[in-house]
């Protein structure tokens, strides 16, 4: 009989742990209470090789999920799902600053012997940037990375729950709680306790509400993000790379003229889910200051989602420690629609007993989850 697997939280994560272990043959019971999940809200910016960031685990964790994309949506192709979700349009860095580009530019360069994905690197002089994106503001030079890529987390994440669903997989939605007691690690449903070979908690930023009655106290807090969805008349802004200015906003132009303006990265609001003018207003500025025409646009849509985050800024994955067959994942931070799918795959080969391409020793659970004495 194939095994059962229980997967709480269908964000990123769970949606392609769920799809991998389904399309493996097991038997895969999917929960989810649908609250202020970060992969729905998020901008769907891949381009981690730029970053500043030194932590080498880290870089390795995003630059390798980056490139796992490839092999997502060639499964998903292969099993006859739509990968339209994800797009391979490039990235545009902006900067003022002097050498800032220069900067940039000499690392992407520098990173690409190890990740070619990231495909061209080229400094555009001003004219050559109004060619790639007409309705920027004048910008005297730019850097175009080649490899950068937008996602639309929430279309993903439905593509990747019909595929589960299409092997042997089922989806309820609802909160879950977790209990243990001598006999039986239980996964608690509105129709009572039912027990799983193994569980995958991937809840995100609620992992530290989830391990709490078993027991544990778990490094994770939420950090608010907010963006905008604005609706232009524009049906080539589909065609635009992603446009990241140094500061707070970034652009993600998507079909239909759709064009993201995010995000916020909100520390002492926690798990709040209100929209706040006095955070979007100012973004809208920043983003009609590069694109004029943007003030004619309709705001289609604000969207808010809660960021897991650890301490240290950096996401874990393995078995809850004393747990055995609980599996979890979380802190995956303004990083994680690049990270997760991989880390869902990763956790899917754990269940599996196969070799992840991570090491596992560089993400265990064992620094961020601790049982309460
Ligand atoms: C505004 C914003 C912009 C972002 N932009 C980017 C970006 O450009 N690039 C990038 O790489 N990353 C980005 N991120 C980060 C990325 O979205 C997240 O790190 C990633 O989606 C986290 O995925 P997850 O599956 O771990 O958690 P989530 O997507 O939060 O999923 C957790 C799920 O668990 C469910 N859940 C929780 N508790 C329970 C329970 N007890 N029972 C049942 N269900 C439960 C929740 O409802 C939720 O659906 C952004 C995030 C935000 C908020």
């Amino acid at each position: 009989m194939a095994k059962e697997i229980a997967v709480v939280g269908a964000g990123i994560v769970g949606a392609t742990a769920s799809y991998y272990l389904a399309r493996a043959g097991y038997q895969v019971t999917i929960f989810d209470e649908g609250i202020g999940q970060a992969t729905a809200a998020a901008a769907g910016i891949i381009c981690p090789w730029l970053s500043r960031r030194r932590n080498k685990k880290w870089y390795r964790l995003v630059s390798e999920g980056a490139a796992f994309y490839r092999q997502l949506m060639s499964d998903l192709d292969s099993d006859g799902f739509p990968t339209d979700a994800y797009k391979q349009c490039g990235t545009i860095i902006l900067g003022n600053k002097p050498g800032y580009i220069q900067e940039v530019h000499d690392r992407a360069v520098e990173r690409r012997k190890a990740a070619p994905m990231i495909g061209t690197i080229k400094i555009l002089a001003g004219e050559e940037l109004k060619g790639i994106i007409p309705p920027l503001v004048p910008m005297d030079n730019a850097l175009f990375v080649g490899g950068g890529a937008r996602v639309d987390g929430q279309a993903l994440t439905q593509v990747l729950l019909q595929a589960a669903l299409s092997f042997d997989g089922c989806i309820h939605n609802e909160h879950i709680t977790l209990s243990k007691n001598k006999e039986a690690f239980s996964v608690n449903t509105l129709n009572g306790a039912v027990s799983f070979d193994a569980v995958i908690l991937a809840v995100g930023a609620w992992l530290p509400q989830a391990l709490e009655p078993l027991g544990y106290t778990v490094d994770v807090r939420g950090q608010k993000g907010q963006l905008l969805v604005l609706q232009t008349d524009s049906p080539d802004a589909k065609d635009y790379p992603v446009v990241m200015p140094q500061g707070e906003i970034d652009l993600l132009p998507f079909e239909g003229g759709r064009v993201i303006v995010g995000a916020s990265h909100e520390n002492d609001k926690g798990y709040d889910l209100e929209p706040d003018p006095s955070i979007l207003t100012p973004m809208l500025g920043q983003a009609i200051a590069l694109i004029p025409s943007l003030k004619n646009a309709d705001l289609a849509d604000v969207r808010v989602g809660t960021r897991a985050y650890t301490s240290d800024f950096s996401p874990f994955f393995g078995t809850v420690p004393g747990l055995e067959q609980c599996y979890t994942a979380s802190g995956l931070g303004s990083s994680g629609l690049t990270s997760g799918p991989l880390i869902g795959y990763s956790l899917a080969q754990m269940i599996q007993s196969k070799q992840t391409s991570l090491d596992e020793a560089d993400y265990s659970t064992n620094h961020y989850i601790t049982q309460t004495p």
